[in-house]
């Protein structure tokens, strides 16, 4: 049987970074066993829709590269359609199923009801024991629910769960998992709306999309029994999926788990793109708006709750989907871990092709220091990424994109004894001469030191101020060739004219 996961977010705002682990272990799950991975939007709870959260979802997989290869905003599958409240009219049949083989009742009472059930039984919950003090068709003679259901009245429909029964199942990063049903409630099937609940869409789309692991975060461990025994009640026990509930992201401090709050004190992104609140229209930041390339992101993000049992830490996608076991992933939360995800992306941006830099700083850079070659924006590239820690530090080095026009006083004066003994003419013509690469570029330099009975010191820190205006940065014949004759002699002249 081939394997098919699906991720099954709720559009009720951005994706939280632990949503998008989830989705990488579903991707590198199905991509190991070939198999299909598919997004299913579970949009039921029509309360907490959020515009615009869905195509952030789709969007944010898009950046990730861990696409779904089926589902919402990927194509159309044998199972269209993936968005649930455009299958609400398949939900009710399974619930009446439910009904009619007792194993399902209406409950008609409302909120007052509701009200007075929870004042009369302390830490209520509708249960075997409280459900006989309800308006449900246990407890209403047959004709009174006839009626009320004829004259229209809203009910819900709720499971009946056995009365002392224990619920086993086999989680596959948790183990054996016991539950005694006194500890579960009727839970609402299909609402008054006739809308099903996520608990009903859930597993009924499971079963239809032949889903045959579930992979999912560990706040979903307590409906798992639910789900269990929604597939024994509706006769699905062969087909039930595989369960995997995922360790939880804590902040860093391991204390509770990671939330929005936690990055805006902390200074760093839990989403994976910038979201605009559409109601308060607050920005949250967002990985890739900060300057993180995205398989730093998912190398990350693989490392919070599963490791490879190695030492390797830097993982290709096609080396993670390889490594990849359900086995290895731990059982205790994962802490993030901000200064790692830093290492990561500076990891990343070293051995990120100089031209593939290029494009992605070229906005930046052009947007603050003006239009830029390509070709030498790539060749800045190859002097400036062991630096670099995100994208946006690339606003660092303005001085490579911009001759600074105005050199800054105090280190003009670390450098203006060289007044004294250089000749600027001769420095002209002899940089006009120089070779074209930078070993030899060197060397030449040193030879014009001594030809000129320079000191090196002082002639060299004059270059470096010269060329970017401080006393650091990259090695100087890697600037004089990056710059050109023309522009490095330019430089030299202009900083000269101020010493
Ligand atoms: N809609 C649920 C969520 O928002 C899906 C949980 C599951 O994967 O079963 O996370």
């Amino acid at each position: 049987m081939s394997v098919r996961v699906r991720f099954a977010p709720s559009p009720t705002g951005p994706l939280h970074i632990g949503g998008v682990r989830t989705a990488l272990y579903n991707y590198l799950f199905a991509k190991k066993h070939q198999g299909d991975f598919i997004l299913r939007i579970e949009d039921t709870d029509q309360n907490r829709f959020v515009p615009g959260a869905e195509q952030y979802i789709i969007e944010s997989l898009k950046w990730m590269g861990i696409e779904p290869n089926e589902g919402v905003g990927f194509g159309e599958g044998t199972h269209a359609p993936y968005r649930q409240s455009d299958r609400k009219g398949m939900y009710r049949q399974y619930a009446e199923q439910l009904l009619h083989r007792g194993l399902a009742y209406y409950a008609f009472d409302t909120e007052s009801d509701l009200e007075y059930l929870k004042n009369t039984f302390p830490n209520f919950k509708y249960d075997a024991v409280t459900r006989m003090h309800g308006k449900n068709s246990i407890t209403l003679s047959e004709q009174e629910v006839a009626q009320r259901l004829a004259k229209n009245e809203p009910y819900v429909i709720r499971i009946k769960i056995p009365e002392d029964e224990t619920i086993r199942f086999t989680d596959e990063i948790r183990g054996n998992v016991m539950v005694q049903t006194t500890q579960m409630d009727d839970k609402v099937l299909l609402k008054s709306d006739g809308m099903p609940t996520y608990h009903l869409a859930n597993v009924c789309d499971d079963y239809i999309m032949k889903i045959t692991h579930v992979i999912r975060g560990e706040e979903w461990l307590p409906s798992a029994p639910l789900h269990v025994l929604l597939y024994r009640f509706l006769g699905w026990e062969d087909a039930m999926p595989k369960f995997a509930h995922l360790p939880l992201l804590l902040k860093p401090d391991g204390n509770g788990k990671l939330s929005k709050r936690d990055g805006d004190r902390l200074g760093f992104p839990v989403f994976p793109l910038e979201w605009k609140d559409p109601v308060s229209q607050e920005i949250s930041s967002g990985y890739k708006q900060r300057g993180y390339l995205p398989e730093a992101v998912l190398n990350m993000l693989a490392f919070l709750g599963w490791n490879p049992g190695t030492e390797q830490e830097i993982f290709t996608k096609e080396e993670l989907i390889q490594a990849f076991s359900l086995d290895n992933i731990h059982k205790a939360g994962a802490k993030f871990d901000f200064e790692k995800a830093k290492w990561f992306n500076a990891e990343y941006i070293k051995h990120t092709s100089n031209e593939r830099l290029a494009t992605l700083v070229k906005n930046i850079v052009e947007e603050k220091f003006g239009v830029q070659e390509d070709a030498n924006l790539t060749q800045a590239m190859a002097l400036i990424k062991e630096r670099m820690v995100f994208i946006n530090d690339v606003e660092n080095f303005g001085y490579i994109f911009k001759a600074t026009e105005k050199y800054d006083s105090a280190n003009l004066e670390k450098v203006n004894k060289i007044k004294d003994t250089l000749n600027l003419d001769s420095l002209e013509q002899s940089l006009l001469h120089a070779p074209e690469n930078a070993s030899d570029l060197e060397a030449y330099l040193k030879t014009y030191v001594t030809e000129q009975t320079l000191k090196m010191g002082d002639f060299m820190k004059f270059l470096r101020v010269s060329l970017v205006g401080e006393l650091s940065g990259p090695a100087i014949p890697d600037l004089m060739l990056l710059f050109g004759k023309t522009e490095s002699i330019q430089r030299i002249k202009n900083c000269y004219s101020q010493l």
